[in-house]
């Protein structure tokens, strides 16, 4: 946490939704503690040849900027505009109408108006329509341009990295006008001239150096699955193999690297060990693609390119017919929406075939990667796995849907299916909190980190909220989700919002409840927790 004081939440919940008492273009942008992110340390930019590589903070006066900042950006700004349809199409087709106004997380929990979809938005293309319409050349302020500054280039900043990209006011914009493409433009846009965020520019070399965003070492995440395997017999009686970067394995598994270090995400790690051995699944761990996670959807596409290609360089490299993927979020992102034109299509490798159930993904003919969900539910479907949901009996679970598996992948059914089969009381939040109008986090993209926490909080509110109302109506105590970074960030907001509500990945749920062959009788969950006798925390 950092030495910004998050208010209580019952201060915190005083939010004013007035407007400012001037013109927004009027409004100074005041870096308030608690509401912004560390920048790039130079080390990290230096590591992955990012230019202006220096010591500087987002609150300094002085942002050291290259002399020549302006013409970097406008010029930035140009070659985008030719490269990419989509962004020229979304700086000149929004008619105001104001509908995705209080669909983000962050307006409706800071009342900024800078906060709402439509104006971050016009932070940018007010700059837009400055130098690239003939209206706002002519007519400036009129049209509705104004020219770029340091204070507007201050203003993107704080902006751009108060949008987690998670899509929610795309779907209730009538022209789709997508304001997680519009941040990723004015981050690149930043990063130009070398201001970006440490949370996002350290996991990124740290990738590149030792393979993950937490920059562990192989033999460290040898030691940690073997770690799991010894847990794992103790809590089953069965021993499970760890297989790492081992030649000719049928398939390449890849995990986000929280999965392997950081709980609750290691007994969601747990789960997939136990359940590929009890499947006997041929599959290999690599400690070079150790990283799902994608970190450069947060800075720039040629970062999401240079990180994305590293796991099909191992795929190759290990020989192994396709890939699964772990519970993630933004990597689905990556391989569903850019994977294809940017790297794509890998055809070294095979279209994926569950080897258990004969399945054929046929979703995954190009990218040749599977989501577990699928793999997992596939599995149910066909009576593959025998499962006692009574193990989760002390649960009442609720299911998060993760921004980029939702809105960019629709895996809606899938992972409710799973935890329908592994567990007997399952209730889901309000209809417009989950499925594609699900909330964020409040913590993706960056942003979740203890510097930022008062904005992590405010922004994280609505689904806390949402989770609030099915803890009093049925007692929820547990939320389930499926994403490294949700575990994380959903894990500070409930016990900031709603103490009581403890967050797991769906495969810890099903691991509780898979009857492994040779087990012994079961007395804990994955937690070590006992499972006989356990009260069920009612309804407060
Ligand atoms: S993408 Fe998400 S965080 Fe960004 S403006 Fe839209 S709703 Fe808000
Ligand atoms: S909903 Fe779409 S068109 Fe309407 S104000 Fe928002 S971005 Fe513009």
């Amino acid at each position: 946490m950092s030495s910004a004081k998050t208010p209580k939440p019952d201060e915190l919940i005083a939010i004013r939704y007035e407007p400012p008492e001037t013109p927004w273009m009027e409004t100074p942008t005041i870096f308030r503690p608690g509401t912004w992110s560390y920048s790039g340390t130079a080390k990290s930019l230096t590591a992955l040849g990012l230019p202006n590589p220096r010591a500087w903070q987002p609150s300094d006066a002085d942002w050291k900027l290259p002399e020549n900042w302006k013409e970097i950006i406008l010029e930035g700004m140009r070659e985008r505009l030719e490269k990419h349809r989509s962004f020229r199409l979304f700086m000149d087709i929004c008619v105001r109408c104001g509908a995705c106004a209080d669909k983000c997380h962050f307006y409706i929990g800071s009342g900024d108006p800078k906060n709402m979809p439509v104006l971050r938005a016009e932070l940018l293309r007010s700059v837009y329509r400055r130098y690239f319409t003939k209206s706002g050349k002519l007519f400036g302020r009129l049209a509705g341009a104004r020219d770029l500054t340091v204070d507007v280039l201050k203003e993107w900043f704080y902006y751009f990295y108060q949008c987690t990209e998670c899509r929610r006011c795309s779907v209730f914009c009538p022209f789709g006008i997508d304001q997680a493409e519009i941040t990723m433009m004015g981050r690149e846009l930043l990063n130009l001239v070398g201001c970006n965020i440490n949370w996002v520019t350290e996991p990124a070399a740290n990738c590149f150096r030792t393979g993950n965003h937490l920059g562990i070492q192989p033999g460290g995440i040898k030691d940690m699955l073997e770690f799991m395997a010894d847990d794992i017999a103790d809590r089953t009686g069965v021993r499970v193999d760890v297989p790492i970067n081992k030649k000719g394995a049928e398939i390449l598994f890849v995990t986000p690297s929280g999965d392997y270090f950081a709980d609750p995400g290691t007994y969601t790690c747990m789960g997939y060990l136990m359940l590929f051995h009890e499947i006997g699944l041929n599959y290999t761990f690599s400690t070079y693609a150790s990283e799902g996670g994608n970190f450069g959807l947060f800075s720039s596409h040629e970062m999401v390119k240079r990180l994305n290609a590293k796991i099909y360089a191992e795929a190759k490299r290990l020989g192994v017919k396709w890939i699964l993927g772990g519970e993630c979020g933004h990597m689905w992102r990556v391989i569903q929406q850019y994977m294809d034109t940017m790297n794509g299509p890998a055809d070294f490798l095979e279209e994926p075939v569950s080897p258990i159930t004969g399945t054929r993904f046929e979703n995954a003919r190009s990218t040749k990667m599977v989501h577990i969900a699928e793999f997992t539910a596939d599995l149910i479907r066909n009576g593959k796995l025998k499962l006692d949901p009574s193990r989760n009996d002390a649960y009442r679970v609720t299911f998060h849907d993760s921004c980029n598996p939702a809105r960019a992948m629709g895996l809606f059914e899938e992972p409710r299916y799973i935890i329908s089969h592994v567990c007997n009381h399952f209730h889901e939040m309000a209809e417009d909190t989950i499925r594609e109008k699900t909330l964020c986090c409040g913590g993706g993209a960056g942003l979740g980190n203890d510097e930022n926490m008062e904005m992590r909080m405010r922004g994280g509110m609505p689904r806390a909220m949402a989770v609030k109302q099915v803890r009093e109506k049925h007692g929820v105590n547990r939320l389930a989700c499926m994403c490294a970074i949700d575990r994380a960030t959903l894990t500070s907001l409930m016990e900031y919002w709603v103490p009581g509500v403890t967050v797991m990945g769906v495969h810890e749920l099903l691991a509780n409840a898979l009857v492994m062959t040779g087990e012994k009788e079961r007395t804990t969950d994955l937690r070590g927790e006992p499972l006989e006798g356990k009260a069920v925390d009612e309804a407060l």
